[in-house]
């Protein structure tokens, strides 16, 4: 698998960077990415791929489950030099369909760092649950519901940190949107639309 990753380099530099060099040669004197993505660890949610996008597009934080904690400090570096230094107007974040860490809160886990890890998305379980049990969803349905839910709920979170509050009560920047990308498709649903702040259902389950 190594051999194949440099290989594909090989491939990348040949077929992408060399006939876009100037383009490669503008981001590598500065990177000026327009998007901070908050996303999930998981292998198949690749921001770049997904959104057809080249290298210096997006500033990129990935953990399990696209949390965003309080006590985090990578989180919150990466935040105040996206928003402060590179002046990013626009954060996603990206919760996807068929998400181990969506199911183990859905099912619980008791290894210990994975479990106080999850913790923080527990709020998304109790909304969760209510709409499960008043929708009569099945589990499937219901880990898609999860998955939103915890996206709405680290929406919140971001707009709860200070230095994203402060600019908000100053002005309407930076926008938060929330997506939720679908691994059986490859499509992405809008949850939340940074613009105007419109949450959406976005989700089958409860179209019905
Ligand atoms: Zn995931």
């Amino acid at each position: 698998m190594i051999n194949k990753l440099l290989k594909g380099n090989a491939k990348f530099v040949a077929g992408e960077f060399k006939p876009n060099e100037k383009y490669y040669r503008t981001i590598a004197a500065r990177q000026s990415p327009k998007v901070l993505w908050i996303g999930c660890s998981d292998s198949r949610v690749s921001e770049d791929v997904i959104t057809g996008s080249r290298p210096g597009t997006m500033f990129v934080h990935r953990n399990v489950a696209n949390i965003v904690a309080f006590n985090d400090v990578n989180i919150s570096s990466i935040l105040e030099y996206g928003i402060v230094h590179l002046k990013i107007d626009d954060i996603v974040v990206c919760g996807h369909t068929r998400c181990g860490g969506i199911a183990a809160i859905e099912d619980g886990v008791h290894e210990n760092y994975i479990a106080d890890w999850l913790c923080i998305a527990s709020g998304a379980k109790v909304i969760t649950d209510e709409i499960a049990q008043k929708h009569k969803l099945s589990r499937e349905q219901k880990l898609e519901v999860l998955a939103a839910e915890n996206v709405k709920l680290q929406i919140k979170h971001l707009q709860s940190l200070a230095l994203i509050k402060n600019m908000h009560e100053k002005g309407s920047l930076p926008r938060i949107h929330g997506w939720l990308y679908r691994v059986e498709t490859g499509v992405i649903d809008v949850l939340v639309n940074g613009r105007t702040g419109k949450m959406t259902k976005g989700l089958k389950a409860l179209e019905s």
